[in-house]
């Protein structure tokens, strides 16, 4: 099979804060956090040379460290 990458990121909601793994072939799209049902953006690649993304509606991207 071919990428079998998967991406942790941490819930965004403070009161939550749960780690989820997701398949690198959702970067880019929402994810739902199963334990407090927040929808999560799962960023693109980190490139360095490309300035910050903003959303489709212009909203900046939260990134989650
Ligand atoms: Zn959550």
């Amino acid at each position: 099979m071919g990428e079998s990458q998967v991406i942790r990121i941490m819930c965004p909601n403070l009161s939550c804060q749960r780690i989820l793994a997701v398949p690198s072939h959702a970067r880019g799209k929402l994810v739902r956090c199963r334990s407090c049902v927040t929808n999560i953006r799962i960023p693109m690649l980190r490139d360095p040379s490309l300035p910050r993304n903003l959303g489709p509606r212009g909203e900046p991207v939260v990134d989650a460290a």
